[in-house]
C-alpha cells in the first residue's frame, strides 16, 4: 500500500498543558486560526481533495499542532464531527491525530475510536528523561512506553516522533531514543531535527549560551543512522524534518539550527554516498571511469543535491569520471559499479 495522502488540519496548541522550550506552532506551521470553525474545516479538507493528481489507497484527515486529547471534550467532539460526513461519504477513510503520551487512557481511546480515529501519533521527542525534563515536557520515557502498549493493544495505528539535537541531549542519547522506540515496535516514526524558533524559550537559550543546536551535518549524520535503524528493524519513517511552510521560510523565523527544505532528501544521499563510497572502496577504480547502476526512481538521491555525491566521489576516490545509469531491474536501496570501458 502506498503512503496515504493526510490532510493536516492545525489545532495550535489547543489542549498543550504548557508550552515545550523549542515549539511555536504557528511558526512552524503557519497563519492557522486559534480556533477552527467548521467551515475553515471543510474548505481545508474540500481544497485538498480538490486537488489530488493521483488517488491514493487512504486519504486520512490529521488533527495536528496540539494535544487532540488534552482539550476539553466537547472540542474533541467538535472537531471529530466535522470529519464526520467526509468518512460516510467515503472521501476520506480514517481521522489521525497527534497528542502527548500522558494524556491517553482506555476511556479517551474508546471514544476517538467511536469516530472512526484509527491513528495517533505520540510527540515523544526524546526517550531520555533528563532531556525530557531539560525541554520542559512534563511527561517521563516511560510514559511514552505505556502509552504505545495502550494504543496497540487496544488497535490503534501508533506512531511516534523524534527529535534530533533537543537542548541536553548527545548522540549517544539520541541513539538510546531509537533503540527504545525500535523496543516500542509503533507501526511509524517521524523524526526531525530541533530548530531554534524566534521567540521560544529555546531562543532565549541560544542566545545567552546554554543551548548549541545541530549543524546540519551533524543533523544529517545522527537522522541518517536513525532511519538505517528504524528501516533495519522494518518500521517506516513517513517524514524525516519538518514541514516546510512558507511561514519558516520566512526571513526570522528559524534563527538558528539545521533547517533545510529538503532535509530528508540530503538523508537519503547522505546514505547513498556511504553506499557508493563502500563500493568503490572494495576494488581498485583510481584513475579509472565507473558505472554507478541504481534503481530508477533512486537516482537523484545517488546524485545528491547538486550532483554534489558524484562529485565527492570522483574526488575522494580519484575517479577519471561516473556515469550513473537507472536500471529498473536494480533493486530500491542497492547500487553497482563496474569500470566504464
Ligand atoms: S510540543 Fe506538543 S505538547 Fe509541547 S507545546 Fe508543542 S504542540 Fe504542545
Amino acid at each position: 500500500m502506498t503512503m496515504p495522502l493526510i490532510i493536516p488540519i492545525f489545532i495550535m496548541h489547543r489542549g498543550c498543558p504548557h508550552r515545550c522550550t523549542f515549539c511555536d506552532q504557528q511558526k512552524a506551521a503557519g497563519p492557522y486560526p486559534d480556533d477552527v470553525s467548521e467551515t475553515f474545516f471543510r474548505q481545508t479538507v474540500l481544497s485538498h481533495l480538490q486537488h489530488i493528481k493521483k488517488k491514493p489507497d487512504q486519504v486520512q484527515i490529521a488533527f495536528y499542532g496540539g494535544n487532540f486529547t488534552g482539550m476539553p471534550r466537547q472540542d474533541q467532539t467538535r472537531l471529530l464531527k466535522y470529519a464526520q460526513p467526509f468518512l460516510e461519504a467515503g472521501g476520506v477513510s480514517a481521522l489521525r491525530i497527534s497528542t502527548r503520551p500522558d494524556c491517553l487512557d482506555k476511556e479517551r481511546l474508546d471514544f476517538l475510536k467511536e469516530y472512526g480515529v484509527q491513528i495517533v501519533e505520540i510527540g515523544a521527542q526524546s526517550l531520555v528523561d533528563d532531556v525530557l525534563r531539560r525541554a520542559e515536557r512534563g511527561h517521563t520515557a516511560g510514559n511514552v512506553d505505556a502509552a504505545v502498549q495502550l494504543l496497540k493493544a487496544n488497535g490503534f495505528e501508533v506512531g511516534v516522533h523524534l527529535m534530533a539535537g533537543m537542548p541536553g541531549d548527545s548522540p549517544e542519547g539520541f541513539a538510546r531514543s531509537v533503540a527504545r522506540t525500535i523496543a516500542m515496535q509503533p507501526h511509524t516514526v517521524r523524526i526531525h531535527p530541533t530548530l531554534v524558533f524566534t521567540g521560544t524559550p529555546l531562543e532565549r537559550d541560544h542566545r545567552n549560551g546554554s543551548y548549541e543546536p545541530l549543524t546540519l551535518d551533524e543533523a544529517v549524520l545522527l537522522c541518517k543512522s536513525a532511519l538505517l535503524k528504524f528501516t533495519a528493524a522494518g518500521i517506516p519513517v513517513i517524514r524525516i524534518g519538518l514541514q516546510t511552510t512558507p511561514e519558516m521560510e520566512k526571513r526570522g523565523t528559524v534563527i538558528a539550527g539545521p533547517y533545510h527544505p529538503a532535509f530528508r532528501f540530503l538523508v537519503e544521499a547522505s546514505i547513498f554516498f556511504d553506499r557508493a563510497a563502500s563500493l568503490l572502496s572494495r576494488g581498485d577504480f583510481q584513475e579509472k571511469a565507473v558505472v554507478f547502476s541504481v534503481c530508477p526512481k533512486e537516482q537523484s538521491a545517488f546524485r545528491g543535491l547538486k550532483n554534489e555525491n558524484v562529485r565527492k566521489l570522483q574526488n575522494r576516490f580519484g575517479l577519471s569520471g561516473i556515469r550513473v545509469v537507472p536500471d529498473p531491474a536494480q533493486p530500491a536501496g542497492t547500487l553497482h559499479v563496474h569500470c566504464d570501458i
